[in-house]
């Protein structure tokens, strides 16, 4: 489909420079590095929530963040931001109350409401209430290369730019014993309180399981037996028990600038053997006040005569079955063999995120590339990202517009890529230094657009 005649002056709609998926952390980060570190650059962010926040599906009133509150969205680049979490509380009166709260870690609906302060900023920058669906190449004449992109959302708008941003947070994790049930009462754990507030519409005393060994899952355990309604909430865990997170300094260097090029520049085997041992210090593992405050909360049940709460350790789901009475999971213990069934409201899923690969857990590139899918460079079977975080393409692509992966690339830039603020700030210094260089490079596509002897076509490749 020809977007533009040889003979027309301007394209309608004009080119952006960048078009950036999704405002979370990751691209509200990107937008402070925009504006410190460029200018004269025409950027819009699209973001499907109708306004801004953070995770509000696990915006637990007592729950705690879980990275240091200054990696926050801008000081690790830049403490002098106005953009900092310091300046947040500052600004909003409460620096010496919360000084005086003697909290490591701060509550999350403060950081919550930090984020959604920042994101305030840049609010002539993002369209809310915009589902991107696809993402398509522009291929100049001749070139055989994407020379910009087509980003469409699911209303059928579009938005053309020279240069594509993805951020749009990892793909939940559905083991496949669930894949495509009752979307309504077998939730990820991103979804949490908005499923527990459905099903309590229905049942005033939801009985509710929790599966998997997370920070989530614990804080979901404590938070749905706090409520003091439910006939019954039980963890399932494959795991001998809830493991405790790896809290070692030394481990946590993982979270160092510096262990970005050492893991991204690590061979295969290396990359697997960090991963293996330091998958401790954020997934599959909860905080200690969390694992000990569950383990009080099961012994005083046990006081009291109670059965309203219970974790089954080393146990599998193996079978899931939905009616009008409720979710019936078949349930293996998997040291004594035994088997048996029990009936659920909710099932929440805490069982983490794709990453980027192949084989379990893993998904050779985010559906939002499907629409680009020809272009990538898939040799290994799965999406090869450079260390500034551009997808590659297939063959000459120096010239091709570029695209980035904001906040997807734990399997390539190691732990903490996804899963963390603590490196959030530099990452998207990172992107915003490649971005403007990599345009710099790349006359602008209305200016070409003058140019009566360039066409543009868009549709996929090849
Ligand atoms: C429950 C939970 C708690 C966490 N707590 C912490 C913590 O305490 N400390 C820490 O360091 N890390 C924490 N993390 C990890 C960290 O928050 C995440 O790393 C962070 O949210 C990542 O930001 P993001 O912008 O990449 O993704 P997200 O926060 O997922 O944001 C992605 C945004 O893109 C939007 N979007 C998605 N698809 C589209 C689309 N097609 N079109 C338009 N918009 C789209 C979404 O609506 C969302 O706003 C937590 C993660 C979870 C799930």
């Amino acid at each position: 489909m020809t977007r533009a005649s040889s003979r027309s002056p301007v394209y309608s709609p004009p080119f952006l420079d960048v078009i950036s998926i999704g405002f979370g952390p990751a691209n509200i980060a990107l937008a402070v590095a925009f504006e410190e570190l460029t200018k004269d650059l025409h950027v819009q962010f699209l973001e499907k929530r109708s306004a801004p926040g953070w995770q509000e599906g696990m915006l637990l009133e007592n729950s705690d963040i879980q990275n240091h509150p200054l990696r926050d969205l801008v000081t690790p680049r830049n403490p002098r931001s106005r953009y900092t979490f310091t300046n947040f509380l500052f600004e909003n009166d409460r620096l010496f109350e919360h000084l005086n709260l003697g909290l490591a870690y701060p509550l999350r609906i403060e950081y919550e409401q930090y984020v959604r302060w920042v994101a305030g900023f840049f609010a002539h920058q993002v369209q809310y209430g915009v589902e991107v669906s696809a993402i398509e190449p522009v291929i100049g004449r001749g070139t055989n290369m994407p020379e910009g992109y087509v980003v469409r959302d699911k209303s059928g708008r579009e938005w053309h730019a020279r240069s594509v941003v993805v951020a749009p947070g990892r793909t939940p994790n559905v083991p496949v014993v669930f894949n495509g049930l009752d979307s309504e009462r077998i939730v990820h754990l991103c979804d949490y309180l908005f499923a527990l507030d459905r099903v309590r519409q229905r049942k005033c005393n939801p009985r509710i399981a929790v599966v998997g060994g997370s920070q989530s899952a614990v804080e979901i355990l404590l938070h749905a037996h706090d409520l003091g309604v439910c006939e019954k909430v039980v963890g399932i865990t494959r795991n001998f028990g809830i493991r405790q997170k790896d809290t070692s300094p030394f481990s946590d260097e993982v979270y160092f600038p510096q262990f970005v090029q050492t893991f991204y520049f690590g061979n295969d085997k290396t990359k697997q053997r960090l991963r293996a041992e330091l998958e401790l210090t954020n997934y599959s593992s909860a905080d200690k006040d969390v694992v000990d405050a569950l383990y009080v909360k099961l012994y005083a049940e046990r006081i009291l005569r109670r059965n309203t709460l219970a974790v089954y350790r080393n146990t599998e789901v193996e079978s899931v079955n939905a009616d009008e009475r409720g979710i019936h999971l078949g349930l293996h213990e998997t040291i004594t063999g035994g088997r048996t069934s029990e009936s659920f409201d909710l099932v929440v899923l805490a069982t983490g995120f794709l990453d980027i690969g192949q084989g379990a857990k893993r998904e050779p590139y985010p559906g939002l590339l499907n629409g680009i899918s020809s272009l990538l460079d898939l040799g290994r079977g799965y999406l090869k990202v450079s260390i500034d975080y551009r997808v590659q393409l297939a063959g000459q692509s120096e010239h091709a517009a570029p695209i980035y992966l904001n906040g997807l690339c734990e399997s390539s830039h190691g732990m903490g890529d996804s899963g963390s603020f603590s490196l959030l700030s530099l990452r998207s210094a990172a992107i915003v230094q490649s971005l403007a260089e990599q345009l710099a490079r790349i006359p602008s596509r209305n200016t070409r657009a003058q140019d009566p002897d360039h066409d543009l076509v868009s549709g996929a490749a090849g």
